[in-house]
């Protein structure tokens, strides 16, 4: 724990507040995912910014969605994932497109990234029809495919608004296959690992401010730049100004990614 850490753990002097939305959190949350939550929750505690986490799940109250300054949705099997399709088509994804559209951020790993795009058909076959709000498309082949599974290195593209560093480290684990048409763009290019589809090198997709991803690990707290932006960006959209956070001392962070990057023979 570092001095700014500590120096900044005091609410008395909130100056911002966001509240954060955490999607099926009973329900999509694999992987270490619930991670993520705490790491937004804590990098904004430390410079005495409040994160309010607003849960909504099956049934909640689907206004409450429509405050969020954020939104997190994590990964699922196939079987949590047909349920929460059917809770979204009961309302919550009007609310969820208008919050995309409108620019509000997000996080969406794993199955909540395929739930984003056209359809994703289930190892069984059964399609899932997707909210196609990104141009993809997943398949999962069942047993005719191995499962995508094991430590992640990407390069966020240029040119796309998190693209302040370079490299994220992720973990993945998914049999769904994730392909992308010409009108969206990756979000990062994969270095090693599988990405997308395993094929073409793309790993996940970026429309307006909201990031689909396979990276699950907790993603964040192994990558604390992205998880910065995300709340910069959050603190953007909300307040309608430009928000500047103070740096925080990542040692702990960077030894952790150093540590896989060396398990991968990498120099990050
Ligand atoms: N069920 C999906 C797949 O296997 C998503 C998995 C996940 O979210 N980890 O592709």
């Amino acid at each position: 724990m570092t001095n700014t850490r500590l120096k900044n753990n005091n609410l008395s002097s909130i100056l911002y507040t966001l509240k954060i939305g955490w999607l099926y959190p009973d329900l999509m949350s694999t992987y270490g995912d619930r991670g993520n939550i705490i790491v937004l929750q804590k990098r904004c505690e430390w410079r005495g910014i409040e994160a309010k986490i607003e849960k909504i799940s099956v049934g909640n109250d689907i206004q409450r969605l429509q405050t969020v300054d954020f939104i997190l949705m994590g990964g699922a099997e196939d079987r949590q994932q047909e349920i929460v399709s059917k809770d979204l088509k009961a309302g919550k994804d009007k609310i969820l497109r208008q919050l995309i559209e409108n620019k509000i951020p997000g996080l969406y790993i794993c199955g909540a990234y395929q739930f984003l795009g056209k359809y994703y058909k289930e190892a069984n076959g059964n399609i899932i029809n997707g909210l196609g709000i990104f141009d993809v498309y997943t398949e999962n082949s069942g047993s005719n495919h191995t499962r995508l599974i094991g430590d992640i290195v990407s390069q966020i593209d240029p040119g796309n608004p998190f693209f302040n560093f370079d490299s994220l480290i992720g973990f993945e684990n998914h049999g769904g296959r994730t392909y992308l048409s010409k009108n969206i763009k990756p979000f990062a290019q994969v270095i090693r690992g599988f990405g997308n589809n395993g094929k073409d090198q793309t790993e996940g997709a970026i429309y307006k401010n909201s990031i689909g991803t396979y990276l699950h690990g907790p993603l964040l707290s192994k990558n604390p730049k992205l998880a910065d932006c995300l709340i910069k960006t959050a603190l953007t959209v909300k307040y309608k100004k430009e928000i500047n956070l103070e740096p925080l001392d990542d040692n702990l962070e960077d030894s952790a990614r150093r540590v896989i990057a060396s398990r991968l023979k990498l120099q990050l």
